[in-house]
């Protein structure tokens, strides 16, 4: 691939053009949304380094995410969920929080399945793992004051585990010490989207380098538990040894981000799991198929016949072929089947996604050997043939 010089991107042919984009089609969104209701809350189960727990995933609307008011990334809509003004008050946030422990207490046990851990078994039962994402950023004080995330904390003490998603710029080790000196295990979840700082540049329009996602992990290890060092010398700070949980990161990768032919989406996924699995602190990789939301470039895209959401054959390839990596990997892949989302040929694609969830939580490759179909010559077809001139060369 030809390298752009630094002044392509200066001439404004780089972000700034991207950014330009994206604003014009945020702009056709006029919807607005209640500051006390959170944008979704619901329960599922999840694959841990502890085991699988049974979660409650909150999505707090907050102020929204800054750099989607530049522009923001080609293929986020979630830019168009979050409340008009751009900052949501303490009492509103802890209103949003107070509802979503209403409907955890409405629902839960109703899909749990046995072996999935809880933090208590009698009546009053909660979810084990907390995940809070923002459309943002949780650790952008502009979006959660420091107010909010302590009380957050605090709400949630009783719980293992807990999730907050961040850009890699807000991982601050004192920030996520709210969570871990209250001996909540604690992930933060950063959306890299790829190793590949080009494609992460050119392609997702994410500002960032690999390297501001390896800072972001040794932050969040610096926040738990400080291991002991190899060579058996005692850990630095003995007194956070006792009280401290541990710390650590979850990436977020896209799969098939727009401009990528099928075969090298699924090679910049590979690729991206093993270098992300290599980091210390990152223990678990979630890889999301790219859907095409609304108010994006990938939806301009998709209208005129540029885009095509991956094949869940490319999402079973990715996950059979990165199994032995050193990290948990898993994918959930959202409107599967649908033609927004990624998908098959339409008579498979539910087996397939059985076969993806059944492997997130067990992780073990042979699932994807039990589910066939004729379509899968259709794809290693697109797999040989497609490429960034022709994709997407079937629909
Ligand atoms: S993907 Fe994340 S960083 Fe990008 S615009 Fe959306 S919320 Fe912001
Ligand atoms: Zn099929």
């Amino acid at each position: 691939m030809s390298q752009p010089s630094p002044d392509t991107y200066e001439q404004g042919r780089g972000m700034d053009a991207h950014n330009e984009v994206m604003r014009e089609v945020r702009a056709r969104n006029d919807k607005s949304y209640d500051p006390t209701e959170p944008t979704r809350v619901w329960l599922d189960e999840d694959n841990t380094p502890d085991g699988v727990y049974q979660s409650l995933t909150i999505i707090l609307n907050t102020g929204g995410c800054r750099w989607a008011r530049a522009g923001g990334c080609t293929m986020c809509g979630y830019v168009a969920e979050s409340v008009d003004g751009g900052s949501v008050s303490h009492d509103h946030l802890m209103t949003q929080i107070e509802h979503c422990l209403e409907h955890e207490a409405e629902n839960i046990g109703e899909q749990r399945s046995p072996g999935s851990r809880t933090e208590s078994d009698d009546a009053d039962e909660k979810a084990g793992l907390i995940k809070i994402y923002t459309s943002g950023s949780f650790l952008d004080e502009r979006e959660i004051p420091a107010e909010t995330r302590d009380a957050i904390a605090e709400t949630f003490s009783d719980r293992d585990r807990m999730v907050v998603e961040s850009l890699p710029d807000f991982v601050d080790r004192e920030k996520i010490r709210d969570f871990t000196d209250r001996g909540i295990k604690t992930d933060v979840a950063v959306g890299l989207e790829t190793a590949t700082d080009r494609v992460r540049h050119d392609a997702v329009n994410k500002y960032f380098d690999f390297e501001e996602f390896e800072a972001a992990c040794v932050e969040a290890r610096a926040a738990g538990t400080e291991r002991a060092p190899p060579d058996g010398r005692a850990a630095t700070d003995e007194s956070r040894e006792t009280r401290a949980a541990d710390a650590g990161v979850k990436a977020y990768l896209l799969m098939k981000p727009p401009f990528l032919a099928e075969p090298d989406a699924v090679e910049d996924m590979k690729r991206s799991i093993r270098r992300c699995a290599g980091v210390d602190g990152c223990h678990t990789v979630s890889m999301n198929p790219c859907n095409v939301q609304r108010y994006t470039m990938v939806e301009e895209l998709y209208h005129d016949g540029g885009y095509r959401p991956p094949w869940l054959w490319s999402i079973c390839e990715v996950l059979a072929s990165t199994a032995d990596a050193d990290a948990i990997v898993v994918s959930d892949p959202v409107g599967h089947g649908s033609d927004r989302g990624p998908h098959n040929c339409g008579e498979c694609d539910d087996l397939v996604q059985r076969a993806i969830k059944d492997f997130d939580l067990r992780q073990d490759p042979s699932v994807f050997e039990e589910v066939s179909c004729a379509c899968k010559d259709t794809w290693k077809y697109v797999m040989a043939e497609e490429t960034t001139y022709n994709q997407p060369l079937v629909r």
